[in-house]
């Protein structure tokens, strides 16, 4: 079958059997860590909206569990970016937790939860995965860059400040 935003299911030892959610294009990022996988971000960028269709990603939900699977444990959101940029992610948690029985896990950089109705968003997943590099502002300042919409100093203070009020589970990526 052919999936637009999903990959996996992957065997992830803290998750199980994550089944991917990208939800955005590539290199879309407010950030520019020096660690990336995907390489130096061209242009950051701080716009949050509907980088791809959410009708598609439902879709591709609906497909992949219509059909003999393989073993899926948890849903988790992520992208070859920064997915709290997805502006309807809030939508697509509760789509997926009124259709299927499963967790929902979100792997972000945490900028962005510096926005009350990011936060709001978010607080929907059962599981919030922060960057390593969150763990310390002499290293995050070290080994990111934020784009001009993500000044460190708000976004180490709002991951840590979310990071410590987490309603479910809550770890570093
Ligand atoms: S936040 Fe994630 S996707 Fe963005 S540059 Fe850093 S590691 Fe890459």
């Amino acid at each position: 079958m052919t999936m637009r935003h999903l990959f996996g299911p992957i065997l992830s030892r803290r998750l199980g059997h994550s089944l991917g959610i990208n939800l955005v294009p590539r290199k879309t990022c407010n950030y520019s860590c020096v660690y990336c996988q995907l390489g130096a971000t061209g242009k950051t960028t701080g716009e949050i909206r509907e980088h791809v269709p959410l009708e598609e990603v439902k879709e591709d939900l609906e497909l992949f569990f219509s059909k003999p699977h393989p073993e899926t444990d948890i849903l988790t959101l992520i992208g070859d970016g920064e997915p709290l940029l997805f502006s309807p992610l809030g939508e697509l948690v509760d789509f997926i937790k009124a259709r299927y029985s499963l967790p929902t896990a979100l792997i972000t950089n945490g900028s962005l939860l510096a926005l009350e109705e990011r936060r709001r968003a978010s607080k929907r997943v059962d599981l919030l995965l922060l960057p390593w590099t969150q763990s310390s502002r002499r290293l995050g300042e070290r080994s990111t860059v934020p784009g001009k919409a993500s000044p460190w100093r708000l976004t180490w203070r709002a991951s840590s400040f979310t990071a410590g009020r987490w309603r479910g589970g809550c770890g570093r990526k």
